[in-house]
């Protein structure tokens, strides 16, 4: 017999023997599956509800108003500081509200399914620049700058990307060379969330080019800095409300007391701040894509053609049944990711890079099928599918490409 037979053909007796255990007993089993739970705690479907409310009172009525122009929406800034949603993950000794990644996650979720372009801002802000300063900053730097990060006193933003070095960023440019105790920084940078608003950067640079990616540093930039400022705001496809600027450093000197976490350090600490940070990505998507679900099942039940309501078609119903079930299965891998960063666990790399593949690609297939549905008017403005549609395609983008995120896990997968 072949192993996999001989496993097959064992593997009744193995499944009673197992269940025979004496420290086995059926209620055993029985406390094992508890152990698997599904359900969201009481606080956390409150705070489901509250960020709902607070999304669809707050944002839903100028959404198109901002996309259309793409308008940073400055006046939600202090409205979401005021609810906490600008320090969730940072405890409350640090002016956060002390909340786990799971919460960071439904925060996210809520808001992007009304807004991604605000979903996006928050994450930025949480998960990229206070995450990092949070996670690798001297505790001065944590005073001076997580906690009015939290408070949402500041915006912050996180740059990594450059132009010649995207899914590549061991390939940073910018520079920052000693000048005397500090450095000066010289360089741009691209795609900043937040670049243009944000009071506080963290961004990187190459300390010594001879270590490769051990030679790439963080800074933290505070806005005003002479040498220190916003470049090109870029018009995008979508997240229009959202900024993505760049940002220059010229002959930007700052003391050694701006350099976060160790020297050469950097580009590894980044690697740590991107596993939290594509938990948000996923929250992102799956907001994004329950919104695009739900305005499509709304639609399909009020529009009637043939005599009767779209929804009656098998068709019809038939989409809505996969965009739901692949909705769900986002979901749990989402909330699996956030769980595993909320119990520190080791093997988040993998996880919260699954959660951000898979729910990323889902939400372009929801967004798509759920435009479909709206037929002819999926493509007009008036309705929300269209923005949906645009909004989307960042997350297979954003904080690694898919590609990127399947090499990932692949390392992870073969790594003995
Ligand atoms: C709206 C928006 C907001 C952003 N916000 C931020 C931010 O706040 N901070 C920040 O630092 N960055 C930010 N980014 C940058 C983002 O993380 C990068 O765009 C992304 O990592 C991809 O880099 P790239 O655009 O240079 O693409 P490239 O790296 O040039 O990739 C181009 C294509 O080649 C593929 N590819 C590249 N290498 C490989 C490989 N080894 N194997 C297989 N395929 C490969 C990619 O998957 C992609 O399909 C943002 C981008 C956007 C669009």
């Amino acid at each position: 017999m072949h192993r996999k037979e001989m496993a097959l053909a064992a593997a009744p007796h193995f499944i009673k023997a197992w269940r025979e255990q004496p420290s086995l007993s059926h209620t055993r089993v029985r406390d094992i599956n508890v152990f698997m739970e599904f359900s969201l705690t009481d606080e956390q479907l409150q705070l489901r509800r509250t960020v709902r409310e607070f999304a669809e009172g707050e944002i839903a009525p100028h959404v198109m108003e901002w996309d259309e122009v793409s308008k940073f929406p400055s006046e939600i800034i202090p409205k979401l500081a005021e609810m906490g949603f600008l320090g969730v993950i940072f405890p409350e000794k640090y002016g956060g509200a002390g909340m786990g990644y799971l919460e960071y996650a439904i925060i996210i979720e809520e808001l992007s399914r009304v807004d991604g372009s605000v979903g996006i801002i928050v994450a930025a802000h949480n998960s990229l620049c206070t995450n990092h300063i949070y996670k690798f900053g001297t505790a001065e730097q944590k005073k001076k700058y997580v906690v009015p990060l939290a408070q949402g006193k500041k915006l912050g933003c996180w740059s990594l990307t450059e132009p010649e070095a995207g899914s590549d960023a061991r390939g940073t440019r910018t520079t920052a060379a000693r000048n005397g105790d500090g450095w000066v920084l010289n360089g741009a940078k691209t795609f900043t969330t937040n670049g243009h608003y944000a009071d506080i950067c963290v961004g990187m640079a190459v300390t010594d080019r001879a270590k490769g990616s051990h030679g790439i540093s963080a800074f933290i930039l505070e806005k005003g800095m002479p040498g220190f400022k916003p470049g090109k705001k870029e018009n995008k496809l979508g997240l229009r409300a959202s900024d993505t600027s760049e940002v220059i450093f010229s002959d930007c000197k700052v003391p050694a007391s701006q350099m976060l976490g160790d020297e050469g350090q950097g580009f590894i600490n980044s690697l740590q701040v991107l596993d939290g940070g594509r938990i948000s990505i996923a929250a992102l998507g799956l907001g994004m894509a329950q919104g695009a679900f739900e305005a499509a099942t709304n639609y399909a039940k009020q529009r009637k053609q043939f005599g009767k309501a779209i929804s009656e078609f098998q068709a019809i119903q038939f989409k809505l049944a996969d965009m739901a079930t692949e909705i769900d299965a986002a979901r749990l891998l989402t909330y699996r990711a956030a769980w595993l960063a909320d119990r520190g666990d080791a093997r988040l790399t993998r996880e919260s890079s699954m959660a951000k593949l898979y729910t990323s690609e889902v939400a372009v297939r929801v967004a798509n099928e759920a435009l479909q549905v709206f037929g002819g008017y999926g493509f007009i403005k008036d309705y929300p599918a269209e923005k949906f549609y645009r909004d989307v395609k960042l997350c297979t983008i954003g904080e690694g490409t898919s590609e990127i995120q399947r090499l990932v896990i692949a390392r992870q997968l073969l790594k003995s």
